[in-house]
């Protein structure tokens, strides 16, 4: 599995990342076993990645990640965890100082580990950005400064956030971005932003490569936020793919690796089967390349929807 570096923190992740949202149940019910099934594959293929959030299942997924890692019993320094802090289940948005720093030690026991990695402040958009770049993103210096997180990101749907911030906080105190939803087939408007990331040092994850369920054959989840058109457009593309005996999953994936600007590839896996599947895709795309036919016919069915996404957060003054 090809290695890249992540911005300037020097760590080295994986191109395919392993996504432990499902992990938290939130796509359907994972039995352990699948878990920890699917986690030793993914470190045995050279997945060095994981990224999860208290709020993914309410707690479950950092629970349920951090089992099937001690499960593997693989040293600390082989794989990198990210986690989150800001957004959960019960309470909601909570991005004060003295709820972030409660947050990560809680993270770390629920994880079982000593130190995360990179700690983000999650979904950003929900709460005043001024907020993040006042109280948050200091506080967040602090657990970075007493080392039980290495590295400090932030997530969030909509692309201004980024510029928003790190326009606003001191050079060097953020060190990655997670942009979801945003570097797929059917959505590649983080393009734009990635000369500018670059200017500012910032280390570029992306995530939901299958547009969170929207690029399967087997669909979306219930929950899922996409407007109707957006949703059957993907649905005919599948399909489209499908009746040529082509997988719309392995086209996606290997969509979102083909940018090496961006350095992980976030994809939630449930079973050991998509791990090998979604890492097989990237094998087969260092091999042999995109099956360019397939993907123009793609393209084409999604252009009417290019780029359409869906709105998130709170309006900002
Ligand atoms: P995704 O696009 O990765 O899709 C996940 C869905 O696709 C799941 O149902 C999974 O079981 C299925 N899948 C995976 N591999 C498959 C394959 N080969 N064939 C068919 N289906 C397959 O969406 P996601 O899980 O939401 O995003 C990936 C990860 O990125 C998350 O788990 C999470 O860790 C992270 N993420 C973070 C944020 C944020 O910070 N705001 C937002 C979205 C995602």
């Amino acid at each position: 599995m090809e290695l890249r570096e992540l911005g300037g923190t020097g760590l080295r992740v994986s191109a395919v990342g392993f996504g432990a949202s499902p992990l938290g149940n939130v796509f359907g019910d994972v039995p352990r076993d699948a878990a920890r099934a699917a986690v030793r594959r993914a470190l045995d293929l050279g997945v060095n990645f994981f990224d999860t959030s208290p709020y993914y299942g309410g707690t479950v997924s950092e629970s349920v990640l951090g089992d099937c890692l001690r499960h593997a019993a693989v040293p600390r320094d082989q794989f990198v965890v990210a986690t989150k802090c800001g957004r959960y289940k019960d309470e909601g948005f909570d991005f004060s100082a003295a709820r972030v720093t409660r947050s990560i030690d809680e993270s770390l026991a629920r994880l079982g580990l000593d130190y995360i990695d990179i700690l983000h402040a999650h979904d950003i958009e929900f709460t005043n950005l001024d907020q993040i770049v006042n109280e948050t993103i200091p506080a967040l210096q602090k657990i970075k400064e007493s080392g039980k997180a290495r590295f400090i990101g932030i997530t969030g749907l909509p692309l201004s956030i980024y510029p928003y911030v790190l326009d606003r906080v001191p050079p060097g105190s953020v060190d990655v971005i997670l942009s979801y939803c945003h570097f797929g087939i059917n959505d590649t408007s983080l393009v734009d932003l990635l000369p500018y990331l670059k200017s500012k040092g910032v280390g570029v994850i992306t995530a939901s490569p299958l547009a969170m369920g929207l690029l399967t054959d087997s669909g979306p989840p219930e929950w899922h936020p996409a407007p109707e058109q957006l949703k059957s457009a993907c649905r005919a593309a599948a399909e489209h793919c499908s009746k040529k005996g082509k997988n719309i999953a392995k086209l996606a994936m290997q969509y979102s690796l083909m940018n090496n600007e961006i350095s992980t590839v976030l994809v939630g896996m449930n079973s050991s089967k998509q791990v090998e599947e979604n890492v097989a895709a990237a094998l087969e795309l260092s091999a042999s390349g995109i099956d360019e036919e397939l993907l123009h016919e793609v393209e084409a069915i999604l252009e009417p929807v290019k780029n359409v996404t869906w709105p998130s957060g709170i309006e900002q003054s």
